[in-house]
């Protein structure tokens, strides 16, 4: 059982192998149990073992399971597509399956590049992005993201397209207050695209809320307005990577609903097939695809198992229960008692510096110290020392931290499935205020 690569696990933490899913739990082989508060990596968003997408998944497998992308098309991806369309908000009609969302926000970036050169433009090849980000894995992706620690190793092949701060009003950057900032940390993409040259720039990237490497960061108000007007000012194109906000997590179908903008290239992943299937998409607007279509007739991309069959029979059935059963209606409410739990537990424990998030998305970080907000030291492992606690007391947090020293504090995020009720919100509430007791008490016993 132990030939599986896995990630190298931290604090000889060893993997309990999983037997069963149910609902917001998980049962290992010792029959131990797990509620699931962090979704695994925010994706299962309807929770374990839900028989209607076990029943979609067996017709589909009864049909077909896999045709050729560039052969043929399924009624499944057919449909799939048009019901993302007609959940997306605006003219974001053209869907390109993938199967992570490293390959949806690599694929957007790829289509945002094709754009403009079906314009005659070939200079503009940069995407801009921000500090403290996280677009996926692989080296495309991983150039977007502002996450030092994943970009140390491999930083001689990646593009230095990081360019920002990011909306970080806890620890901002020129010490403002939200209320008059100016948003300075938007009006700095003017000064990168003066630097860099807009007619090297293809498009700026962004995830509306910033979730691995920050833990669930909310911008300030009108903060995506700026940027928005900063890109259509200098013909740059606006990804949304909504790998992680996207399908709900926040409350609406799109994060960026919330702020009222709209993108030209979205990228969704995680609770879209929420984790029944590996499917992602990246999906455009008419203004986007269209000189595609008028030129070159193919987003140049594509992989093997793009537009699976099975997998977008599974989506399908993942979208329809999410609609038919009013789950994204309910996730304001949630989020918002849950927050309130969080914030008691911010009273009661001096380490937490701050709680925030969107919707079931929702965000803590640690501090030495709450009036200082002084983070720990990186080498103390306070995000896995929490996780692993957790983990210990059968709860699942995510932990979250680009690794920038003196910048960004140890953070989680507590992200649930959406189908959670209150009384399992209580439970998800006492077991962290267990863990944190625990941690107080390893504090207290001087193992800072
Ligand atoms: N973008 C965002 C915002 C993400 O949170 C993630 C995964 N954490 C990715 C992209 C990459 O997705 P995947 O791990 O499926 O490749």
């Amino acid at each position: 059982m132990d030939h599986s690569f896995l990630i190298k696990p931290m604090l000889d933490d060893i993997y309990p192998v999983i037997d069963y899913g149910k609902g917001i739990y998980l049962f290992d082989m010792d029959g131990k149990r797990y509620l699931d508060g962090a979704s695994g990596a925010v994706t299962a968003n309807i929770g374990h073992g839900v028989t209607e997408i076990i029943e979609a998944m067996n017709e589909q497998a009864k049909k077909v399971s896999f045709v050729y992308r560039s052969q043929f098309t399924s009624e499944a991806a057919e449909s799939l597509a048009e019901k993302i369309a007609n959940m997306l908000p605006g003219d974001l009609n053209w869907c390109f399956f993938v199967n992570s969302g490293s390959e949806a926000t690599e694929t957007a970036m790829k289509m945002a590049i094709q754009y403009w050169q079906e314009k005659g433009v070939q200079t503009k090849t940069k995407v801009l992005s921000r500090w403290v980000s996280y677009h996926g894995i692989t080296l495309g992706a991983l150039s977007m993201s502002g996450h030092p620690g994943r970009r140390a190793r491999f930083v001689s092949l990646l593009e230095d397209f990081p360019v920002i701060n990011p909306p970080y009003c806890y620890r901002c950057p020129y010490n403002l207050k939200e209320a008059n900032c100016g948003y300075l940390c938007a009006h700095e993409l003017e000064t990168a695209i003066k630097r860099i040259g807009a007619e090297q720039i293809a498009a700026f990237i962004a995830e509306p809320v910033i979730g691995a490497a920050g833990g669930a960061i909310v911008p300030p108000k009108d903060y995506y307005k700026v940027i928005k007007k900063i890109c259509e000012e200098n013909d740059i194109l606006f990804i949304a990577d909504e790998v992680m906000t996207g399908c709900g997590r926040t409350g609406t179908m799109l994060a960026c609903e919330q702020w009222g903008i709209s993108p030209d290239i979205v990228a969704l992943g995680k609770g879209m097939g929420a984790g029944y299937a590996p499917i992602a998409a990246a999906i455009a607007t008419e203004k986007v695809i269209e000189p595609i279509l008028a030129g070159t007739k193919v987003v140049m991309s594509g992989h093997t198992l793009s537009a699976n069959p099975q997998a977008c029979a599974t989506a399908l059935a993942v979208l329809e229960y999410v609609e038919q059963n009013n789950i994204i209606q309910e996730v304001e409410g949630k989020g918002a008692y849950l927050r309130t739990q969080l914030e008691k537990l911010k009273s009661l424990f001096k380490f937490i510096g701050d709680v925030r998030g969107k919707g079931l998305l929702l965000g803590i970080e640690f501090v030495q110290d709450a009036v200082s907000k002084t983070p720990f030291p990186r080498n103390a492992l306070i995000t896995q020392r929490i996780v692993a606690l957790a983990k210990d007391k059968g709860l699942l947090v995510y932990p979250a931290g680009a690794g920038i020293d003196g910048i960004n504090g140890d953070s989680i995020i507590i992200s649930p499935p959406l189908t959670i009720s209150k009384k399992e919100m209580e439970e998800l509430v006492h077991l962290l205020k267990e863990t944190f007791n625990d941690f107080s008490n390893q504090l207290n016993e001087g193992k800072g």
